[in-house]
């Protein structure tokens, strides 16, 4: 059997000596005993960094799976870690209970959505991971350890946001909300005014975000709002029409960027407005199926329309074969000391790149523009820090280094990766 194993884009492979999915706690525990070191687990793949990379294990939770045990009352669910966000959504809805919110995909496996600090967008929601209620983990030494956050405040907030390098979680439980309904609207204005009116429009709103669409001058803006009005249609989802749109200018007029800016600013005007109502799980995840790379850093949120104008500047002047849109979100505090949303509200910057070509040119030109305006990256997508940079963005970042090697004293979890990300020799 092949031990080989990529992630979601393809940028990432590994041939571990062994890939193994365990089917409950106790064979899990062994494995992180015995197995070929670093053991490294895997969610869905969906990371850009070589985070589940190993040369030793890859372990999948993949049997991990389903509801455990649920608290009506306090809409509080808890699962296994290895079930995926789109199963979740579905178990959740049939007990009365929806995720508070979403990002862009439901294919995730919650343990990894959790390790990676993975978010959607509004200025009062938090990252999944401020959802956790209690964790249980299989340590480094293999021995299954339950916290819960009355009563192991800390370790909870050491945990919460781990990157498979505090345990390999198990079992969560996560604060959910009241099944419910949403209307969404989605628009097209000038990036001008989406800039100007940034603040206002993503206050307005619970959930708000937006797409600038390069060369155009023209952001695509999504709201969403709770409502109580009856179901709606859906419309058929455009975006990956869209894309080949932007796809097939950027290849015919790479280097003509004004005619590029006509062309999809008159496509852009056509864009259909949305304005729908669908229960929660109808409305926050689509379906991506050209493969990109992607960085994402998460700034202080009002600097994000400058550090955005800049990138724009950066794109259109320099990177013509750029053509996937910016997609800019915000993102509530939380108190989670791994967390890029640590104590400040969130403007959050995603850049993407075509997966057949080399992102690294693109990523590296536009990385120190997020640095100087005080970005952290999201874990899971690309970037370049090691542990002397991430520790000046980290105000908790030695707690969380001591409580890692409580949890992993031998350093079973620590790959190459790992080790330059926590400055580990
Ligand atoms: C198409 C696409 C859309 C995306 N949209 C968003 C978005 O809207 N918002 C956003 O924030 N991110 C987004 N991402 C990034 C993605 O959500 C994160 O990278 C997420 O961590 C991937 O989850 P995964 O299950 O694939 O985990 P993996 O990438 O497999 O693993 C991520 C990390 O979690 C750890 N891990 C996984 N399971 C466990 C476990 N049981 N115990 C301990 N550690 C574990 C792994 O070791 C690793 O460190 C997107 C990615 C793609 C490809």
């Amino acid at each position: 059997m092949s031990n080989t194993w990529s992630n979601w884009s393809g940028f990432v492979s590994a041939e571990p000596k062994l890939i193994a999915s365990p089917g409950d706690a106790g064979e899990l525990g062994d494995l992180v005993r015995t197995a070929p070191g670093p053991v490294r687990v895997a969610g869905a793949g969906h990371s850009f960094t070589p985070l589940v990379k190993s040369q030793g294990t890859i372990l999948s939770l993949e049997r991990l799976e389903g509801l455990v045990s649920h608290d009506a009352q306090k809409h509080q669910a808890r699962v296994r870690a290895g079930t995926r966000l789109g199963p979740l959504m579905h178990i959740l809805q049939g007990i009365g209970q929806g995720l508070p919110n979403m990002g862009d995909i439901d294919r995730q496996a919650i343990g990894g959505a959790l390790g990676t600090a993975t978010h959607g967008s509004g200025p009062t929601l938090g990252a999944y991971h401020t959802q956790l209620e209690t964790v249980q983990i299989v340590d480094g030494l293999g021995k299954v350890r339950d916290f819960k956050r009355a009563g192991d405040r800390d370790m909870i907030h050491a945990i919460g946001v781990a990157l498979g390098a505090f345990g390999v979680l198990t079992e969560v439980t996560l604060n959910n909300i009241a099944t419910y309904r949403l209307r969404r609207r989605k628009y097209v204005l000038p990036i001008t005014e989406m800039l100007r009116d940034f603040e206002a429009m993503m206050a307005a709103h619970r959930s708000a975000e937006f797409y600038y669409i390069p060369f155009s001058g023209y952001a695509q803006f999504i709201a969403s709002d709770f409502s109580d009005a009856a179901p709606t249609t859906r419309p058929p989802e455009e975006d990956e029409a869209g894309l080949r749109t932007l796809r097939r200018l950027r290849t015919s007029l790479a280097w003509l960027p004004s005619l590029r800016g006509r062309l999809i600013r008159s496509a852009a005007a056509k864009f259909p407005a949305e304005d729908y109502v669908q229960d929660w799980l109808n409305v926050y995840a689509s379906d991506r199926q050209t493969k990109f790379n992607e960085m994402e850093y998460h700034l202080p949120f009002e600097e994000g329309p400058k550090a955005l104008a800049e990138i724009i500047e950066l794109t259109e002047k320099r990177f013509p074969e750029v053509y996937f849109p910016m997609e800019v979100r915000s993102v509530a505090p939380d108190q989670f000391w791994l967390s890029p949303f640590y104590n400040r509200l969130t403007c959050s910057i995603a850049i993407h790149h075509d997966a057949a070509n080399d992102p690294l040119p693109f990523m590296r030109a536009a990385e120190p523009i997020f640095r100087r305006y005080g970005g952290r990256p999201h874990w899971g997508k690309m970037h370049s820090l090691k542990a002397a940079e991430l520790k000046k963005l980290y105000p908790r970042w030695d707690d969380a280094m001591a409580a890692r090697r409580d949890i992993d004293p031998e350093n079973r979890f620590v790959s190459p990766y790992m080790a330059g990300l926590f400055g580990i020799e």
